[in-house]
Order: structure tokens, then C-alpha cells, then sequence
């Protein structure tokens, strides 16, 4: 076990004592199996010198590292526009932290059993979630959206309900902190100021040393956090990901992609599209993320208010938009090919989005078919309701400078040709259910590979069957 404690580490958080986290005994399942092991992860992380089994029996709870207190964090949020005071991790686990180049990750463990926080649930995960959370950490990632990352996950007999019973799973992963908007909102609404303080000097410390002491701290880590929220959600809306749960117990304060539920790629384009069945008003469709993502900061900021004047909180809140905005247009610019900056692009972009919505194009693969309309003499796969939208581009792509092969790599880079489509991952969640885990493989291969053209999985490229219109996702998971 001195091996683990080499490389993991335990977790700073334990630092800020009574209040922010409980002390947390894991619940292990019994006679786990390894369904998935992100080998190339774990190699980077310097784990694999640590045998699969082991680290499955220190995820499971059936070994502990020596001296390591392992804790579940305390934290509130809006769930879905309503204060809810006593949320927290209910069936989640930090076990320690591990340093990569110089940063420092935390390692969670997912379904570890219940908790201080578990209220009414069982602690537990089922297969079926686990394995859409474990995939698509890794698919955000490579898309180039920060994310959690997955480490490993393994599954068991143990019964678990939900609608019916399925097996349990548990998954461990990995992010830059676990640290939520709702850790500053239970402090807040708990008129515990001083705790509230503490965290962000806590914040500040661990993840940005270098302003921790400066006269504006608090406004430098609210407004730090903001701008990677908008930032953040420009990168969803790019790659036509719904979150499905934006609540602000599930935002990051790092500004990364936490808690995969209910969430979608979009197939066909349609703005407000709403992939979790559980959110009835449509709160959280895909043209409303960026809405929400102000609203969650919004919230966020309002918990900053003892500590930093109106007028400042409003400039910082209002500093949202333009980031958001500056960074969707840049990326969309990536997606054509464009480096120049005309004024007509916004309206180019738009007008797209307009035949695609229209047209009920797919998404990904518009995209990635536009570079063939800049190709010479190559127009032939591209839709016929693009024809004229497409002669504006090619006049477009003559005012830029770069050379065709520099802006079809630039497109080409920035269109994904394998996108985690739900109906990909319900051939694989069936098969895993039945005991066979090499579709996991196979869709490993694809999300960590989105922008190569890779002829052995072409059929992963192509647009989803008529029945992936009826995959239900809802929150229970
Ligand atoms: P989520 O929708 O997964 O982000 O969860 C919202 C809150 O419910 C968090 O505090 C979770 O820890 C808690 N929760 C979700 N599922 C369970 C479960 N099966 N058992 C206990 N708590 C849960
Ligand atoms: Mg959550």
C-alpha cells in the first residue's frame, strides 16, 4: 500500500475542517469485475504501476491507503431554478489527489455507497450511467472541452433499483476540483460567512497562488470563474452538447464539465432541443445553456455580496456575455476554416444555423462536411439545401490569406467526424448489460480520436437511426 501513497496523495480539502465535507467509510460491492480501464490515462498519471485489481480494491473500499481520510463534500444548489439547502455528495467519494504536471487532480469515486449527504438515495450507480459518464469524460476531452476524466470502471451483481433492477457500478474520476457553485451557496444561505471566506481563500490558494494575497482577490476568483463558465459553454454549444442537469450544484468553480446525467450530442440540429425527459419546462434545451450558464453564475455571484460591492459584482456578472460570445464566434470561425475577422461573418455563421434548423440537418456532420465545398472541383457530398449558402462561402474563403490546406486542417480539426451519439452508447450499454464490454473499446477508440478519418469505423460516422429518437434519458440514474 506505500506505493499508493506515493502517487496518491491526500485530498487538501480535508484542510478546511467541520462543515465542508463528512468523514466518508466506503461501501464496497461485492466480487466487482474491471468493466473499462482508461489504460493511456492511468499511464499518464503514472498509475499504472499499480495493478488493475488493486486499484479496483482501493476504488471499491476493499483496501485504503494508509493514513488517508476519505470524504464526501457538503454543498446546496438550484436544482432546476430551486434552492435546495442540503444536497452534497450522496453517493460520491474524494479519495485523494494525484499531481499531474504540475497540477493537481482529484480522484472521486462515483455509486461508493451512502453518505452524510445520501437524504433519501442509496448511494449506488447503476451500469447504464456509469458507463455514459465514464465515456463521455473522455469524449469532452478529446473534443478539446474541459472535462472530468475517467479513470476506471467497474461493475458487480449487486442489485441496484431504479425503474427495474439493474447492476451496480461504480466509476473513478478525475478533475481539477470538485468544488461546485453550491459549496458557496450552502455557506451563504447558512449565513456562515466565514466559511464562506475560508473557501475562497481556500480557492485561491490551491488554484491560483499567485493572487491569493492580492487588495481584489474576491473579485479577481469570482470574475476568473465566470469567464471560464462562459467560456465553458461556448465550447458545449460548439460541439452541440446539452448538459441535460445545469444546476449549480453540478458547475464547477474551474470551469470544467462535471456529472454527465441525461446528457446529448446533438443529432439533428434543433435549438431547443431538451435531452433530459425529467426537465419538463425545457430549462436546460441547447438554446438555453448559455441563459442558464449567466443565471448559475448569477447565483453565484450573489453569494460573493458581502464581500464584494454592487457595482463591482455587476461589472464582473456583465463580463459573461461578451466572453461568451467572443469565444463561441471564434470557435464557429474554427469550424469554417476562417482566420480573418469580416464583419459579414456573424451573419455567414447564422445563416447556417438557420438552413440547418430548417432543414433538420445533422449537426456534426454539416460540419464536417463543409470542407469539401472549399475542396476544388468537390462539392458532391455536400447537402443541395446548402448550394447557395455555399456559394457565400467559397467567395468567403477568397478573401482569407492562409492557404486551402492550412483552412481545411483548421475545419477538419474543428468538425468532429465521431461524435458519443446516444444510440452508440445504447448498442454499447446493452451489450455490457449482457456481460460483452469490446463495444466500450471500440467507442473508446472513436472519442479519442473525433477529428481522424479512420475507414475501419466508418459506420460510427454516420447519422443515428430512426429509433434514437425514443431513447428515454431522464435523471435517474
Ligand atoms: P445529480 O443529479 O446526480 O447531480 O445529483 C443531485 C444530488 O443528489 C447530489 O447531491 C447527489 O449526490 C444526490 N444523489 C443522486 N443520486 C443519488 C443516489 N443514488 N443516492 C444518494 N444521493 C444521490
Ligand atoms: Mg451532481
Amino acid at each position: 500500500m506505500q506505493n499508493l501513497r506515493k502517487i496518491i496523495k491526500q485530498n487538501s480539502f480535508i484542510d478546511l475542517g467541520k462543515g465542508f465535507y463528512s468523514n466518508q467509510v466506503q461501501e464496497p460491492l461485492n466480487e466487482p469485475y474491471i468493466v473499462h480501464l482508461n489504460n493511456q490515462f492511468l499511464n499518464d498519471l503514472g498509475l499504472s504501476s499499480i495493478s488493475p485489481k488493486q486499484l479496483m480494491d482501493l476504488f471499491n473500499g476493499t483496501i485504503q491507503i494508509p493514513n488517508n481520510q476519505i470524504i464526501s463534500m457538503n454543498y446546496a444548489g438550484h436544482q432546476f431554478g430551486q434552492y435546495v439547502r442540503q444536497l452534497g455528495d450522496g453517493r460520491g467519494i474524494l479519495i485523494g489527489e494525484i499531481n499531474k504536471n504540475n497540477k493537481k487532480l482529484d480522484i472521486h469515486v462515483k455509486g461508493s455507497g451512502k453518505t452524510k449527504y445520501s437524504r433519501f438515495g442509496d448511494g449506488r450507480a447503476v451500469l447504464r450511467s456509469s458507463l455514459r459518464e465514464y465515456l463521455c469524460g473522455e469524449a469532452m476531452h478529446f473534443l478539446g472541452v474541459p472535462s472530468s476524466r475517467s479513470l476506471m470502471i467497474f461493475s458487480s451483481k449487486d442489485p441496484v433499483y431504479r425503474e427495474k433492477s439493474e447492476d451496480a457500478a461504480m466509476i473513478a474520476r478525475t478533475a481539477l476540483t470538485h468544488i461546485r457553485f453550491g459549496n458557496f451557496e450552502k455557506f451563504f444561505y447558512d449565513n456562515e460567512q466565514k466559511k464562506h471566506q475560508e473557501l475562497c481563500d481556500y480557492v485561491l490558494s490551491e488554484y491560483f497562488p499567485k493572487e491569493a494575497d492580492i487588495s481584489d482577490k474576491y473579485e479577481y476568483l469570482l470574475n476568473t470563474i465566470i469567464s471560464s463558465t462562459a467560456k465553458l459553454i461556448a465550447r458545449w454549444q460548439a460541439v452541440g452538447f446539452c448538459h441535460g442537469v445545469m444546476n449549480t450544484d453540478n458547475m464547477s468553480i474551474l470551469g470544467e464539465t462535471l456529472d454527465y446525467g441525461p446528457y446529448g450530442f446533438m443529432d439533428k440540429f434543433n435549438p431547443s432541443h431538451v435531452c433530459n425527459l425529467s426537465d419538463t419546462s425545457g430549462r436546460y434545451s441547447y438554446e438555453n445553456q448559455p441563459y442558464i450558464g449567466l443565471w448559475n453564475c448569477s447565483a453565484l455571484a450573489h453569494t460573493f455580496s458581502k464581500i464584494i460591492d454592487k457595482p463591482s459584482l455587476k461589472k464582473i456578472l456583465s463580463s459573461y456575455e461578451i466572453e461568451y460570445a467572443e469565444s463561441l464566434f471564434d470557435l464557429y470561425k474554427n469550424k469554417l476554416g476562417l482566420k480573418n475577422n469580416l464583419e459579414t461573418d456573424q451573419d455567414l455563421i447564422q445563416e447556417l444555423l438557420n438552413i440547418m434548423k430548417i432543414e433538420r440537418l445533422d449537426y456534426s456532420r454539416t460540419f464536417r462536411s463543409l470542407s469539401n465545398v472549399i475542396k476544388e472541383n468537390n462539392s458532391i457530398r455536400l447537402n443541395p439545401v446548402l448550394n447557395e449558402w455555399a456559394v457565400k462561402f467559397t467567395k468567403r474563403h477568397k478573401e482569407e490569406r492562409t492557404d486551402i490546406t492550412s483552412r481545411i486542417n483548421l475545419m477538419n480539426n474543428n468538425n468532429p467526424k465521431y461524435i458519443l451519439r446516444n444510440y452508440l452508447l445504447q448498442i454499447a450499454i446493452d451489450k455490457a448489460e449482457e456481460g460483452s464490454f469490446e463495444e466500450i473499446d471500440n467507442l473508446m477508440h472513436i472519442i479519442k480520436n473525433p477529428y481522424d478519418e479512420m475507414p475501419d469505423y466508418e459506420k460510427y460516422a454516420k447519422e443515428s437511426p430512426d429509433w434514437a429518437a425514443d431513447i428515454g434519458l431522464s435523471c435517474s440514474s
